[in-house]
């Protein structure tokens, strides 16, 4: 072969090369409002576009099937009539949220829909309850009011209690558009689903995801001017925060937030402002994001301890301490002062 034809040839492949590579890694969006919620989702590549299209019909149907505030929601019909044959999907996050629960000496708790409705969390009209009317309704709370069959996906509700999937069903969510988008060709993505945020491989560069960890001292910003107070960069991870600062509202000069201490009733109170969990699950990442918010950051980390592989935390006090569990070192960033646990 003569040098020109070598020559045309190398030019041809390098213009395959670039075109297939632009081809591949075009990026599509997505971004809506659901689960109450705004979504933004992101993935790069030929399947892209299609799949995307997939995971939000997916999320649609989940949101339908999940929410205590929709009508005819599986959860709503529960907590109606006290008995529901459930879809697999809600069958799957029942029994997750229960073993999770008796896993975390109950903080988290889906049984906790009566206390929130009290609050008047819902519908976001809220009401400071007496002491002794979240006593009342304490009782209605216990995991054990909830009666699962497995085999038959038939559940059965006791004592007036009511469900309330809002700490978990996102991160159950984000876990299943991670897995349409894989099944449907896509290597690269990033999905955002309010403070839920789940990663699929790398950037289409090969470089790692930055998340970015919002300041949640949005009152004074003693902690720090900037809207988020440091950045992870992960593969293939969930990163799912709880705070005091998602949903809230002001009663004669006293915040009161949206998670519940489930012994109390009252929203819990521990010095923690807020939790981040990164971990490869989602469904476990949100969960944990709640529970370890309510257990505070001293039990939580015991709690870590003995289940250090499978997630990693960020706590945010409210005197503006910064602590990260070990597995993070490489992984977090922040000009803030920070204190690592072994
Ligand atoms: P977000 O919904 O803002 O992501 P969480 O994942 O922490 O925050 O879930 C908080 C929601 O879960 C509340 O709005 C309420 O509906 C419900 N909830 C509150 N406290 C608890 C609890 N201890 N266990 C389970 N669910 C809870
Ligand atoms: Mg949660």
């Amino acid at each position: 072969m003569n040098k020109k034809i070598i020559f045309s040839i190398s030019i041809l492949l390098s213009l395959i090369y670039i075109c297939g590579c632009a081809l591949s890694s075009r990026e599509y969006t997505k971004q809506f409002i659901a689960m109450d919620t705004y979504m933004s989702l992101k993935a790069y590549g030929d399947f892209a576009d299609n799949s995307l299209e997939l995971a939000k019909t997916e999320i649609n149907r989940l949101d339908l099937l999940l929410s205590a505030e929709k009508e005819n929601s599986e959860i709503s019909i529960l907590n109606s009539t006290g008995y529901c044959k459930v879809s697999s999907d809600t069958a799957t996050i029942i029994e997750t949220a229960l073993s999770l629960g008796n896993n975390t000496e109950g903080t988290i708790n889906i049984a906790i829909y009566p206390i929130v409705e009290l609050w008047g969390f819902p519908g976001r009209d809220y009401y400071v309850p007496k002491e002794a009317e979240l006593e009342q309704l304490l009782p209605s709370t216990s995991l054990e009011n909830i009666i699962f069959n497995k085999s038959t996906s038939e559940i059965t509700l006791k004592d007036n209690a009511k469900l309330d999937l809002g700490a978990i069903a996102k991160g159950y969510t984000s876990d299943k558009v991670i897995e349409i988008l894989k099944n449907n060709g896509v290597t690269s993505a990033i999905i955002s689903l309010g403070q839920n945020v789940q990663t699929l491989g790398r950037k289409p560069d090969g470089s790692l995801w930055t998340v970015g960890i919002k300041n949640p001292d949005t009152d004074n910003k003693k902690l720090s001017t900037d809207d988020i107070i440091g950045t992870l960069s992960v593969e293939n991870k969930a990163v799912i925060s709880s705070g005091n600062y998602e949903r809230f509202f002001i009663s004669d000069g006293q915040k009161y937030h949206h998670i519940i201490d489930p012994d109390t009733g009252y929203p819990a109170d521990t010095g923690l402002i807020s939790v981040t969990i990164v971990s490869e699950s989602g469904i476990v990442a949100d969960a944990l994001s709640t529970a370890l918010f309510v257990m505070g950051k001293d039990k939580a980390l015991d709690y870590w301890d003995s289940h250090r592989n499978d997630f990693d935390v960020v706590f945010i006090e409210e005197n503006g301490n910064i602590t990260i569990t070990s597995g993070l070192q490489n992984t977090f960033n922040s000009k803030l002062p920070y204190s690592v646990a072994r």
